[in-house]
């Protein structure tokens, strides 16, 4: 006889960061992602908080995918006494040691800036996590207590899995974060008609994205243009996918011919290792990119390409002629090597900076992307007399549309829809929009809520 299953939401509900969900049904304990919470630093003050269940409890923690906002609190969990096993696919795995790692240094110099406490974690308490962490592939069943886990292609980045959790023929079915289609690399988000009860993402729950052809010309425009103008052009890019779709779109163009030859710097250590793991796990590509690679043209090689890994390498980069494309951590400008490389080249009328994603509220990312005419960086000003540049097409996250497009695939099925990890105005508007067009129960919860469900 099946027991109830109490489905508690103790991060990631009305905010996109945070991701952690709680699954107990008589003595088993499961949780579902262990994100931090992130704003403008890699790591808000609240992710010192003690969890809000004891973590010696927990059974067994399933992992979506690697993103910061999904494991970043994984060490912390093992430093409070969590014993029991981890499970991601493995993409995910390697991923997330590399993550961790970047993390931590990150928030050690946070802490360093604020003059506060160290870091929530250790190098140690990453590699007691790494050994309790269980790579798992696609569709291979995991059992815990009376019931079987699955991952399943979720297409939002490299290994990145929705969590399908089967009891007496129900299923509930964790979305983490899903792709955008159509994704050049990676498979589309695999579809699901039988899911029973469903927590799904809202990142862009209110909003439509451009499409990729329209950003793909922009891309081909903005590098044109700064070939011609013979300056440099700064691609701030975030490590983990957004970088690997830019740089098999540069693939494209330089193997077409379409832009002229120049030397492009991938400048950004974290980004040159998730790209390695990219290349180790060939088969998770969809098979437009696997048809490319049998014709001969390896996706992340190409003439001009250099990964400059070592600090000498990047402060090489000044020296190199003109004109030349950088694409450098942090994505926001918050950090990492692109800031010098902005320090540099913003006076530059020639010049150009490239935005490719979110700018939060805050980062210099953002005072850039409000063609603000002067900024501040490492204690100097700098007048802004390069073009910047925006592309909202590269997205990782599916707009308003494929979202609703997801839930409609089950609404036959669905008893109740749990909206999460999006803003307040986003979940909100998402959640009356499934109520309205797919007459679905559907909810966004708030952080603490918990429900009974009938699994
Ligand atoms: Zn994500």
């Amino acid at each position: 006889m099946n027991q109830k299953l109490k489905l508690t939401f103790c991060g990631g509900a009305q905010s996109v960061t945070g991701s952690n969900y709680l699954l107990e049904s008589g003595d088993t304990k499961i949780l579902v992602d262990c994100g931090l919470f992130q704003g403008t630093k890699i790591s808000e003050d609240k992710n010192d908080d003690s969890f809000p269940y004891d973590p010696a409890s927990i059974d067994a923690l399933f992992i979506t995918h690697a993103h910061l906002d999904h494991i970043g609190r994984v060490p912390k969990l093992v430093r409070d006494g969590f014993r029991g096993k981890i499970f991601s696919t493995p993409p995910t795995r390697d991923l997330a040691e590399l993550m961790l790692a970047d993390s931590l240094g990150v928030m050690r110099k946070e802490a360093r800036r604020s003059r506060k406490k160290d870091a929530i974690y250790s190098e140690d308490d990453i590699q007691r996590a790494l050994g309790l962490w269980n790579p798992v592939d696609y569709h291979d069943g995991i059992p815990v207590a009376d019931f079987n886990i699955n991952f399943r292609d979720a297409g939002h980045v490299m290994g990145s899995a929705m969590v399908e959790i089967a009891r007496g023929g129900k299923k509930i079915l964790f979305t983490g974060d899903l792709g955008n289609p159509p994704n050049p690399l990676l498979r589309d988000t695999e579809k699901v008609t039988d899911a029973d009860f469903l927590i799904i993402e809202s990142t862009y729950g209110d909003r439509e994205h451009e499409e990729l052809n329209e950003a793909n010309l922009k891309l081909e425009r903005v590098i044109e243009d700064t070939m011609h103008s013979g300056g440099a052009l700064m691609i701030p890019a975030f490590s983990l996918e957004r970088t690997q779709k830019l740089l098999f779109q540069i693939n494209d163009l330089v193997e077409h011919g379409r832009i002229p030859r120049a030397p492009i710097f991938l400048d950004s250590p974290l980004a040159i290792k998730a790209t390695n793991v990219y290349k180790k796990y060939q088969r998770y590509y969809n098979e437009n990119a696997k048809d490319i690679i049998r014709s001969g043209d390896a996706l992340f090689q190409f003439p001009g390409l250099k990964m400059t890994l070592k600090t000498e390498e990047s402060k090489a980069i000044k020296r190199a002629p003109f004109p030349k494309i950088i694409i450098a951590g942090s994505g926001m400008s918050n950090g990492g090597r692109i800031v010098h490389h902005e320090l540099n080249y913003l006076p530059d009328p020639k010049s150009a900076l490239l935005l490719m994603g979110y700018q939060a509220a805050g980062s210099l990312g953002r005072r850039l992307q409000e063609r603000q005419k002067t900024v501040r960086i490492m204690g100097e000003t700098v007048r802004v007399r390069a073009r910047v540049e925006n592309i909202r097409g590269y997205s990782a996250h599916p707009d308003m549309n494929d979202l609703f497009d997801f839930v409609h695939n089950t609404a036959d099925t669905v008893k109740k829809v749990f909206v999460v990890q999006g803003e307040p105005k986003s979940s909100l508007f998402f959640t009356q929009r499934l109520r309205d067009y797919l007459g679905v129960d559907a909810a966004a919860p708030e952080t603490g809520d918990n429900f009974e469900l009938d699994i």
